[in-house]
């Protein structure tokens, strides 16, 4: 079994087609290839490696499991397999493809115009535009629905008004999903770069998620033609079917991050010479591997089974809240716990755990925190939301 698989507890991989199998290796030797060589380097100096993303679009990364407008048509599992390998070279890279595939192709392949499909989607596959998508605000990112900008009609035109933040990909988007307020209720625009009006700041002194543009979006007096209104997103259930992509995406690309981490605290007990035999032989240390094999094993178990249900069409909301919530805390665990078996050295940037664990810090809140994942499941099964 090729190194990048592992750990594989539970013959994960023969539950996998051939065609899953084969979308995972394209992913992963791209990774190998591109990715790992260069990253700390990335994470380091705070920078985005803008160079990957034509050859992400050529592998059929980027918006992968659409079937039309030149894109891969990958079922919902490959779909995993690729957010997998790209979070174990790195969150910052598997975040750039999630918000270009589940947030702003998504919408735009949903409630899109056919001129607006045709216009960005076949763009974004080629990794020719780049998209961002705008819901957070500064007030308050777990509760959008008392979100502050505004888009009133004027003529033929929208105005918007107000300002996103932390937004993915902000100051590199050619174009930006925005949710706004509208007399109607909450509603999709697509922002291009340079709309008077519009401007964007990159967000500095970031520990986390450093090769990873992450951004504040402002909207003075920004006025955007109708035609860049997405005509069927309409509602607060728009934004957050997006985040039900994305959080699907992220509860398969942990696994990658956690992976990787397993991976090098196993090699380094395996080196380590501490009291006259090497670390592996130590009892602790071997608990310590069994049991970030059992975490990465359930989280596996469980996103599959996810995926079978999405690409069945009966996955609902709730159950993805349930794998972000476990996974990226698996995933944050193990990070953590690997950090420390490699001692002073797992503080380097030579290592990933710490990088992984420090992205991870993001991921846990991003899309959903921890707290709101948790509270999501407790609606279903009680049937009370305490929001
Ligand atoms: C690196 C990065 C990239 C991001 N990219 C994007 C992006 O591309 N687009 C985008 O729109 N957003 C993006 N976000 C924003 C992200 O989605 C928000 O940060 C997240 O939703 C949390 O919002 P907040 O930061 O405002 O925290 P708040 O909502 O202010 O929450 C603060 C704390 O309160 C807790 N809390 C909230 N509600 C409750 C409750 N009812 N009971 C108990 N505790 C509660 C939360 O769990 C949290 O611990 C990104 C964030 C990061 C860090």
């Amino acid at each position: 079994m090729p190194d990048s698989q592992t750990p594989d507890f539970y013959d994960f991989d023969g539950l996998l087609t051939e065609d899953e199998r084969h979308v995972r290796a394209t992913a992963a030797r791209f990774v190998d290839d591109r990715v790992l060589p260069i990253i700390a380097e990335c994470f380091e100096h705070g920078r985005f490696p803008v160079e990957l993303i034509p050859e992400m679009a050529e592998l059929g990364l980027l918006g992968p499991s659409f079937e039309d407008y030149g894109c891969a048509g990958l079922n919902n599992v490959a779909y995993g397999l690729v957010m997998q390998e790209l979070e174990r070279g790195d969150g910052g890279i598997r975040s750039f493809a999630s918000v270009q595939s589940g947030l702003c192709m998504f919408p735009i392949h949903t409630w899109g115009s056919d001129e607006q499909k045709r216009t960005w989607l076949p763009a974004m596959a080629r990794g020719e535009a780049i998209g961002c998508f705008g819901l957070t605000e500064p007030d308050g990112g777990s509760d959008p629905s008392t979100m502050r900008t505004a888009a009133r009609k004027e003529g033929g035109d929208w105005v918007i008004d107000g300002s996103k933040t932390w937004i993915t990909n902000g100051t590199i988007a050619d174009v930006a999903v925005v949710w706004a307020m509208t007399e109607e209720g909450i509603c999709g625009f697509l922002i291009e770069k340079d709309t008077p009006g519009y401007t964007t700041r990159d967000i500095a002194h970031k520990f986390s998620l450093r090769a990873s543009v992450t951004s504040e979006l402002f909207f003075d007096n920004c006025k955007v033609p109708s035609r860049n209104r997405l005509p069927q997103a309409e509602g607060l259930r728009c934004p957050l079917s997006c985040l039900t992509q994305a959080r699907y995406g992220i509860a398969w690309g942990v696994i990658g991050a956690a992976m990787a981490c397993y991976r090098e605290a196993l090699a380094f007990a395996r080196e380590r010479v501490l009291f006259g035999a090497p670390l592996i032989n130590k009892q602790i240390i071997q608990v310590r591997l069994a049991d970030m094999v059992r975490r990465i094993t359930m989280a596996q178990l469980l996103v599959l089974q996810l995926g079978r249900l999405k690409d069945g069409g009966t996955m609902d909301s709730t159950q993805v809240s349930l794998a972000k919530w476990n996974n990226v805390r698996m995933a944050l665990d193990v990070a953590r716990e690997a950090r420390d078996m490699l001692g002073a050295g797992g503080i380097s940037l030579e290592c990933s755990p710490i990088r992984h664990a420090m992205n991870l810090e993001s991921v846990i809140t991003y899309e959903g925190t921890e707290t709101i994942h948790q509270l999501i499941v407790g609606r279903e099964i009680t049937g009370i939301s305490s929001f």
